[in-house]
């Protein structure tokens, strides 16, 4: 998506091989123009897939996930990080390995948003070693809902991720996948020549 790749390239900063931070648009202050447009973009790759439901991880999944839902016009439901004091029967939980904060996470939705009717989209905004998409799809699974695919607003593919979910046959679409963050650049994977 070409008006992401503007973005990032612009206001994206490196902070080593491995981390790019994009807290001006997506991570800390939110670009609500751009997120109109990336859910505009989730919502077209999978106009035909059913989807009943977008499921994402708090808390910069949420943003790119509710345009994707207002796109669709379906609901979006987001795992908790934390124990919810409101919120203690009837959840399915998950443990997810957080990439960027090295620490092991319980991740948790009511059951009573879930159900075996339910045709699901996931949203995220990084794709790095897939451990929060694999959390989300263990969630959705014990839910009995069917995946219809993992939508991705940054996927680093220098990382092992996206192809161990293409690798399970799982549908990852990622609006802009970055090949490199060597030397403190960011290098697209479409621009790479092969
Ligand atoms: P994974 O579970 O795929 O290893 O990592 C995905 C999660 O880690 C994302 O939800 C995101 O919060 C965080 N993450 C991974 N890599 C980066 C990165 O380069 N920059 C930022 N800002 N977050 C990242």
């Amino acid at each position: 998506m070409r008006l992401l790749q503007e973005k990032i390239k612009n206001d994206g900063q490196v902070l080593s091989d491995q981390i790019l931070k994009v807290d001006s648009f997506l991570n800390h202050q939110i670009d609500p123009a751009l997120m109109l447009e990336i859910g505009k973009e989730f919502a077209k790759r999978f106009a035909n897939e059913g989807i009943t439901k977008i499921v994402t991880i708090e808390s910069s999944g949420i943003a790119p996930a509710v345009m994707t839902g207002l796109q669709l016009n379906v609901p979006v439901v987001f795992a908790r990080k934390r124990k919810s004091l409101t919120l203690t029967e009837g959840l399915i939980t998950a443990s997810v390995h957080s990439f960027t904060k090295q620490e092991t996470n319980e991740i948790s939705i009511a059951q009573k948003f879930l159900n075996a009717e339910d045709k699901v989209l996931i949203i995220d905004d990084f794709l790095a070693n897939g451990q929060a998409a694999l959390g989300l799809i263990d969630i959705v699974n014990q839910s009995g809902a069917e995946l219809a695919g993992v939508g991705i607003v940054i996927e680093k593919s220098f990382q092992d991720g996206a192809k161990m979910l293409s690798d399970q046959g799982i549908r990852v679409e990622s609006l802009a996948r970055v090949a490199s963050l060597a030397n403190g650049e960011v290098t697209f994977k479409s621009e790479k020549v092969e």
